[in-house]
């Protein structure tokens, strides 16, 4: 502005100072013509006045003359100097980094020269520095730790984020020896391969002795000559990444719940357990170990008692092995451990026993979840190296084979593998399509249990069972492919076809008997489960025209407890639909008698096991008891199931039981023997009426 303002100022001053002169000089040349002309017509005596008249003026116009070349030369010396000023000033603002404006243009003389070339050096001195900062600024903003060295690894440069890793200040670390941050005794030193740009990893070591596993890359600085030889170290702290690598490692290998190595790594350690003993020509011993009925401890005390035992599981047979077993959990309630030097033969043989046998003692002793006491058994199948297999995956899987067998033998026992195990293994697969076809094929049969009044000896009712019959093998019964079909939803069409087929047997005994009795059938978890259950059920006794109140369905009481809120509202859907209800297996869950009296049950059914040893085993005999007691306090009836002989049945009848069944009166028979046995009854020919007198 000022700038702007000075030429035009100057040009005037100047313009002004020479019409001034010009004014004074003409005044000056005016003055000496008149003095001239005068003189020439005045006498000489004025003629002295008039040339100190003529010489006042002279001396007058050349004073003005010199006084306005003075103000001329004073401006233009005084604009000079403010431009020279101006100059200064912003050269020491560009000192002191600070660019201001630019100056204004002076014109063509050497100093608006001057100006033009400090406003070009202006320029070109704010870009560099611009962007110098903005590389400063981008380096402190980085979160990798940059570390620029020569050639010679010495650093020269670093920038915030290495000052936060390592500890030290900027001043320590410029100069020194980039080795000097590595920490030897963990990783070599860093590797100046700019090539390839694939991060590797190396551990720093801070100014407080603090180990720093680090990922880091390496490249060129690169200037234009292209004979720079800089190294850039960009290095990332890993420990977050190390620490969440070790716990996914962790994780990947060792149970949550149990802390015992999980399958994948049991796998493993039994690997290295094998290749130990073929080195050592030593014998290994497998044990796979399954909780007993594991689910009904779930379904009655919830999942944290679940959680609980298992925990209890691995605690237990890790403090009851020896040294140097493994332990793993295979998967939900199963357990293997790998005993090492036990083997098949002689004292080995008799070791391997004791310890099966302490190992399912001490897992059978009771223990409290949450104020419940838990009585949990296991079973377990062992397998050994070399005898049974060479391998891991062939050692487990006959062990697997050995503890279905044990399972098989009714539970809390341990069976030692044997190659016929593994065909029923094999087996239990084929089972599984050749299930489906069979019920596609109409393979399957309905067979019934007649139940007797214990007081009378008439026939009370039946309970209808499922029977598979293969054309080459005969009669499977339900133990061997109910489970098979409760893995798939198979289970529930088999349950609506059986309800169908008892529904129409019922039709048919109806039109020769005056009373078929009360059938009851068994139903599983998943048709419960089922929307619409009560819909369909209805819909299948109104197609045959059955009286609801002619049938009777049974729940064991494990599937009873599994959801208890959701089956109280289902039962009571169905019995007021009419239909009578029955716990079976009672006595082999967990329910308590205040559980129970929610439902709308009817029925007790005694499992067969606690009738089984009645005459020889007192607490069974004490329970019987107690179950019969309480099915009299809540208006129930109670059958007895399993009823093999006649003193069962006397135990039974002096404990006033209501209902009985069994082998004690024959198999299971079709629906025509069925039939037969409620003629023969109306008729007073019936065979086994006697056993109740
Ligand atoms: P459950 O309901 O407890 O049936 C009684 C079982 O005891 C039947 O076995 C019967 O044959 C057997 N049994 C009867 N009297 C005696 C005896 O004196 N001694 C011995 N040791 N056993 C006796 P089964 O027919 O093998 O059925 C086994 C289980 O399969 C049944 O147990 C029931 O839970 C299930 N089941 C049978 N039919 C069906 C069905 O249609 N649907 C469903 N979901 N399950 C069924
Ligand atoms: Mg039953
Ligand atoms: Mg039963």
């Amino acid at each position: 502005m000022i700038g702007r303002r000075i030429p035009r100022y100057t040009k005037l001053i100047v313009a002004l100072g020479i019409a001034l002169g010009t004014a004074a000089l003409v005044i000056l040349y005016r003055e000496y013509r008149l003095v001239t002309e005068q003189m020439a017509v005045t006498p000489a005596a004025e003629h002295e006045a008039l040339v100190r008249t003529g010489f006042g003026w002279a001396a007058g116009g050349s004073l003005l003359a010199l006084g306005l070349c003075a103000i001329v030369v004073w401006l233009f010396a005084r604009r000079q100097t403010a431009r020279i000023d101006e100059l200064r000033a912003e050269a020491e603002k560009l000192r002191d980094a600070d660019f201001g404006e630019p100056l204004s243009q002076t014109g063509d003389d050497a100093l608006g020269q001057l100006g033009a070339v400090f406003n070009d050096m202006r320029d070109r001195l704010r870009s560099t520095t611009v962007s110098r900062d903005y590389m400063d600024r981008i380096l402190s903003g980085m979160n990798e730790a940059i570390v620029v060295t020569s050639a010679h690894g010495r650093v020269k440069r670093i920038n915030r984020a290495t000052t936060e890793l390592l500890g030290y200040a900027e001043d320590e670390l410029l100069g020194m020896s980039i080795d000097y941050i590595v920490d030897t005794s963990k990783s070599a030193t860093l590797i100046d391969d700019f090539t390839s740009g694939v991060p590797r990893e190396a551990f720093f070591e801070s100014k407080f002795g603090e180990s720093i596993p680090v990922s880091y890359t390496c490249s060129l600085v690169e200037d234009e000559s292209k004979e720079s030889t800089d190294r850039i170290y960009a290095a990332q702290n890993i420990t977050e990444r190390r620490r969440a690598e070790q716990r996914i490692r962790y994780l990947a290998r060792i149970d949550a719940l149990t802390k015992v190595p999980n399958r994948m790594q049991f796998q493993h350690l039994l690997q290295r357990a094998i290749a130990r003993a073929r080195r050592s020509n030593q014998p290994l011993c497998l044990l796979y170990v399954d909780i007993d009925h594991f689910k009904e401890i779930n379904d009655t005390f919830g999942h944290l008692a679940g959680d609980a035992t298992l925990e209890t599981v691995a605690e237990r047979l890790s403090a009851a092995l020896p040294e140097k077993s493994v332990i793993g959990r295979l998967a939900g309630d199963e357990f293997a451990v790998v005993v090492p030097n036990l083997g098949a033969q002689g004292e080995d043989r008799n070791a391997t026993n004791d310890l099966a046998r302490s190992l399912l003692d001490r897992l059978a002793d009771p223990f409290f979840v949450q104020g419940h006491e838990v009585f949990m058994t296991a079973s377990m199948g062992i397998a050994l190296y070399p005898k049974d297999a060479p391998n891991v995956i062939d050692l487990i899987r006959n062990a697997d084979a050995a503890l279905y067998s044990a399972k098989k033998a009714g539970g809390n026992v341990f069976k030692y593998y044997k190659p016929a195990m593994n065909e029923a293994a094999v087996e239990r697969l084929m089972t599984k399509s050749r299930l489906k076809r069979a019920f596609e094929r109409d393979e399957l049969l309905v067979h019934y249990q007649p139940k007797y009044n214990i007081e009378t000896g008439e026939v009370f009712g039946a309970e209808a069972l499922v029977r598979w019959e293969l054309p080459d093998r005969g009669l499977i019964l339900p133990s061997d492919f109910i489970p098979i079909a409760e893995e798939t939803n198979l289970i529930i069409e088999i349950g609506e076809w059986v309800l169908d087929k008892v529904c129409e047997d019922f039709r048919l005994w109806q039109r020769s008997a005056s009373s078929p009795g009360r059938v009851s059938v068994n139903l599983s978890l998943k048709q419960l489960r089922q929307v619409n259950f009560t819909k369909r059920i209805g819909a299948i006794l109104r197609s045959h025209e059955v009286s609801p109140t002619s049938l009777e369905l049974e729940i064991t009481e494990t599937t009873l407890m599994e959801n208890p809120e959701r089956t109280v509202k289902l039962l009571d859907q169905l019995y007021a639909l009419g239909l009578h209800l029955a716990i079976d297996d009672f006595g082999t869950g967990y329910s308590s008698l205040s559980a129970l009296q929610q439902f709308p049950i009817s029925t007790l059914k005694i499992d067969k096991s606690f009738v089984r040893d009645v005459a020889t085993n007192p607490d069974d005999a004490t329970i019987i008891g107690t179950i019969v007691q309480m099915g009299r306090n809540l208006n129930m009836d109670v059958v007895a199931e399993g009823v093999e002989d006649e003193h069962q049945l006397n135990f039974l009848q002096r404990l006033e039981c209501t209902y009985v069944q069994g082998l004690l009166f024959g198999d299971p028979m079709s629906a025509e023997n069925y039939l037969e046995l409620l003629l023969a009854q109306a008729d007073g020919t019936d065979s086994y009426r006697a056993l109740f007198a």
